[in-house]
C-alpha cells in the first residue's frame, strides 16, 4: 500500500469485543463462510480485517480474517453481523480446530484493521479485483459495498484464481451481479480445471490479465490472496507501466 495514501485516508473506531458464532455454512470442499455477531457501534470499510484470538489447546493464538459481508449489516433480528470466508488450510495450527466449531462459540475480534479498503471516496476510475482462494473475501466485501451502496457506474472486472473449478467462490453472487449490474464482469481462471463442463479460462490469473492488458491500463487494481500471486501479479503492472498508485493489494501470508 502506498505510505502516503495510507496516512491521508479516514479511520474508523477499532474495538475489541466478544463475538459469538452465529451462523457457518460450507462454500466449497475446504472453505466454509462463518458469521459472527458484532456490536452496534461497530463499523469498518470494505477490504478491512479483524483479528480473532481464541485458546486451542490452552495457548492463545491468533489470525487476521478479511471481513467479507458489507458495513452495517443486519441479521433478521436487526442484530449487526459480520461474515469471515476462510479456508481449512490443511496441516494448519489454527483453521482445523476453526472448523470444528459450533454456533455459539465465543470468540474475540480485534479491529478494523488495513488499508486496504475501499472508503467514502470511491475510485474514479474502471476497477479490476484480483482474488485468488479466500482473497476473494475483501473483494467480495468492496464489491457490494461500490455495487449495491454506491451504485458505482465505472466498469469493475472481478479476475478470479482457483485450482480446482469446485474452489470457485460466491459463483451465484457474480452471475446475479452480472445480471444486475451492465458494470461489472466475472471471469475466472482454473489451474487445473477437471470436468468438461468448465467453460473459463484454464490457466492462472496472470492469462486473463496478460490477454487484456490493453482494455486495462487506466484501471485501478485491487489484489488480494497469498504472496506469490500477489507479487507477481503486482509486478507484472508495474512492468506493464501501470502506477505504483493504481496498485492495492492485501497479502494472507507476507
Ligand atoms: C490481513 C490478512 C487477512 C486474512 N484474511 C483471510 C481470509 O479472509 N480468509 C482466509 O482463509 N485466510 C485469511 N488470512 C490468513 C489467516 O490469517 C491464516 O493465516 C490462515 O487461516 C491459516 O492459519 P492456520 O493457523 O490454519 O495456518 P498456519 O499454521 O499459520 O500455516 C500457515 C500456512 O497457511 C498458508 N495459508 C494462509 N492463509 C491461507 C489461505 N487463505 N489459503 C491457503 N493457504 C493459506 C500460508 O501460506 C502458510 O503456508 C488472512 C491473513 C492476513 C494477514
Amino acid at each position: 500500500m502506498n505510505e502516503e495514501l495510507s496516512i491521508v485516508r479516514p479511520v474508523k473506531k477499532r474495538m475489541r469485543f466478544k463475538s459469538v458464532l452465529r451462523a457457518n455454512k460450507w462454500l466449497t470442499p475446504t472453505v466454509k463462510q462463518f458469521t459472527f455477531s458484532a456490536p452496534s457501534e461497530f463499523d469498518f470499510y470494505s477490504g478491512q480485517y479483524m483479528n480473532m484470538r481464541f485458546k486451542i489447546a490452552e495457548k492463545v493464538v491468533a489470525r487476521s480474517y478479511s471481513i467479507s459481508s458489507l458495513p452495517g449489516a443486519l441479521s433478521d433480528s436487526d442484530e449487526k453481523y459480520l461474515c469471515f470466508t476462510i479456508k481449512n488450510v490443511a496441516g494448519g495450527e489454527v483453521t482445523p480446530a476453526l472448523f470444528t466449531w459450533e454456533v455459539g462459540t465465543e470468540v474475540s475480534l480485534q479491529g478494523p484493521f488495513g488499508t486496504f479498503f475501499i472508503g467514502e471516496r470511491v475510485p474514479e476510475a474502471d476497477i479490476v479485483m484480483i482474488g485468488t482462494g479466500t482473497g476473494l473475501a475483501p473483494l467480495k466485501s468492496m464489491l457490494g459495498y461500490l455495487l449495491e451502496s454506491c451504485h458505482f457506474k465505472r466498469k469493475v472486472t472481478l479476475i478470479m484464481g482457483v485450482r480446482f473449478e469446485t474452489e470457485l467462490l460466491y459463483m451465484e453472487l457474480w452471475k446475479e451481479y452480472e445480471e444486475r449490474f451492465s458494470n461489472f464482469q466475472v471471469l475466472t481462471a482454473v489451474s487445473a480445471a477437471k470436468s468438461p463442463a468448465y467453460l473459463g479460462v484454464h490457466g492462472r490469473v496472470n492469462v486473463i490479465l496478460e490477454s487484456n492488458i490493453e482494455h486495462y491500463r487506466t484501471r485501478m487494481f485491487y489484489i488480494c490472496g497469498l504472496q506469490a500471486m500477489v507479487n507477481g501479479v503486482a509486478t507484472y503492472l508495474r512492468n506493464e507501466g501501470i502506477a505504483a498508485e493504481h496498485i492495492f493489494y492485501e497479502k494472507y501470508d507476507s
